[in-house]
C-alpha cells in the first residue's frame, strides 16, 4: 500500500439493543427489538460512523478480525481496505454477519474519508439526484386493522409517500382483507406494495399475486425465497403483469446480486448497504443491475441510504423502514426528515450524521 496520508488511529464497535414500539411480525420470523452495531473510525483527528442492524456478533468480529488490518493503514485508501476484509473473513464465511460488519466499517471509512476532505458525502461519490424518494414500510402481521390502517396512512399524509408496503403471510382470505384494510386507509393517494419475506412456494405465491393485483398492488417483494432465484423467476414470468417482484436484501456481495439478476428473478433489485459490504459493495451492485437494465431500491436503514442512493446508478427509491426511521430519529443527529415523500442527502461534511452514545447508553449490550 502507498505511503499512508490518514493512518488509521482506531477502530471501535459496539452493539445496542432497542426494544420495538409494539410486537412485530412478517411472513417468516417474531420480533421485539432490533440490534445495531456502531462502528467509530479514527484517522488524522477525524471520526467516520458507520453502523449495521445485525447480531451483536458482527461488533466481534470488528474488533477481533477486522480492527488489527486496519490499524495504521490509509484511511483515504478505501478499496484496498474493502479487499483486505473481505480476504480476511474467508475463512468464516463472507455471507451474513462477516459481511455485516464490513458494511458498518467499510460506511464508517467513507463517512471518514468525505470529513477529512471536508466535503458532503453525496459530493465525494457525484451525486445523480438531489433528492430520493422514500416509500413507508412496515404493516406488521402482529398489527390489528386498526394499527395497520394508521401506520400506512400516517406515511401517505404526514410524510407525503407515494408508496407503502405491508407484509403478508401465507393464508389468501386473510392477506385479501389485509389489503382491503391498507387500500382503504391510503384511498388512491399512494401505491400499495406488499413483502412475503419468502414466506411462500412459487404457486401459492402466484394465488396471492393474482389477488394482489385485483386490490391494486403493484410490488410484490420476495414472494418466495431468495435462495431460490429460479423459483422467483417463475413467479415473475408468470405473475400479472402490474405487479413487479423484487427481492435482494439478502444479497451480501456482489455474486448474490449476480445470481438474481442472470437468472431474471426480479423487476427491482434491492440492496442494503448495511449487509452488503457498505457503500462500495451498494454501489458495485447498483451498477451491476444497471448493466441488467434492472432499477434498484435501497433495504431499510434511510439515514446511511440517503448519500449513496443520490449517486446509484437507476434508483427508484430508499424504504423508510419503520424500525429502523425510529431507531434513526431517536439516536442519529442528523437524521433525515422527508418532505413530500422524499429524503434530502445531508449537506454537513460525511453523511453528516452522528451517534448519540449518551442517549444510547441505555441500550448497550
Ligand atoms: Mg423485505
Amino acid at each position: 500500500m502507498a505511503r499512508a496520508h490518514a493512518p488509521i488511529s482506531s477502530v471501535r464497535a459496539r452493539a445496542y439493543r432497542i426494544p420495538t414500539d409494539a410486537p412485530e411480525a412478517d411472513g417468516t420470523l417474531e420480533w421485539d427489538a432490533t440490534t445495531m452495531v456502531v462502528v467509530h473510525v479514527e484517522a488524522a483527528g477525524a471520526t467516520g460512523l458507520g453502523y449495521t442492524y445485525a447480531d451483536a456478533a458482527a461488533a466481534g468480529i470488528v474488533r477481533g478480525t477486522l480492527a488489527p488490518i486496519l490499524a495504521g493503514e490509509d484511511a483515504f485508501a478505501i478499496a484496498g481496505l474493502w479487499d483486505a476484509m473481505r480476504r480476511q473473513v474467508r475463512n468464516m464465511g463472507e455471507p451474513g454477519i462477516a459481511a455485516c460488519a464490513i458494511s458498518a466499517v467499510d460506511v464508517a471509512l467513507w463517512d471518514l474519508k468525505a470529513r477529512l476532505l471536508d466535503i458532503p458525502l453525496h459530493r465525494l461519490f457525484g451525486a445523480r439526484r438531489a433528492r430520493v424518494p422514500i416509500y413507508g414500510s412496515g404493516g406488521f402481521l402482529s398489527y390489528d386493522d386498526d394499527r395497520l390502517a394508521a401506520q400506512l396512512a400516517g406515511w401517505v399524509e404526514r410524510e407525503g409517500c407515494a408508496r407503502v408496503k405491508m407484509k403478508i403471510g401465507a393464508d389468501p382470505a386473510r392477506e385479501r382483507a389485509r389489503m382491503r384494510v391498507a387500500r382503504a386507509a391510503i384511498c388512491d393517494g399512494a401505491a400499495l406494495m406488499i413483502d412475503a419475506n419468502g414466506a411462500l412456494e412459487p404457486r401459492r405465491a402466484l394465488a396471492i399475486a393474482a389477488i394482489a393485483d385485483g386490490e391494486g398492488v403493484d410490488w410484490f417483494e420476495e414472494p418466495v425465497t431468495s435462495d431460490d432465484p429460479e423459483g422467483l423467476a417463475l413467479v415473475r414470468a408468470q405473475a400479472p403483469g402490474a405487479v413487479e417482484i423484487a427481492a435482494g436484501e439478502y444479497g451480501y456481495n456482489p455474486h448474490a446480486f449476480r445470481r438474481l439478476l442472470e437468472t431474471r428473478a426480479v423487476d427491482v433489485l434491492q440492496i442494503d448497504a448495511t449487509r452488503a459490504l457498505g457503500i462500495t459493495g451498494f454501489l458495485a451492485a447498483a451498477e451491476l443491475a444497471a448493466a441488467f437494465a434492472i432499477p434498484v431500491s435501497a433495504h431499510t436503514a434511510p439515514a446511511l441510504h440517503g448519500a449513496p442512493a443520490a449517486a446509484a446508478a437507476n434508483l427508484r427509491h430508499v424504504e423508510w423502514f419503520h424500525d429502523h426511521a425510529r431507531i434513526e430519529a431517536m439516536l442519529l443527529d442528523g437524521a433525515p426528515v422527508p418532505t413530500g415523500g422524499a429524503i434530502a442527502p445531508n449537506e454537513a461534511p460525511g453523511h453528516g450524521l452522528t451517534f448519540k452514545e449518551k442517549e444510547a447508553e441505555r441500550y448497550a449490550t
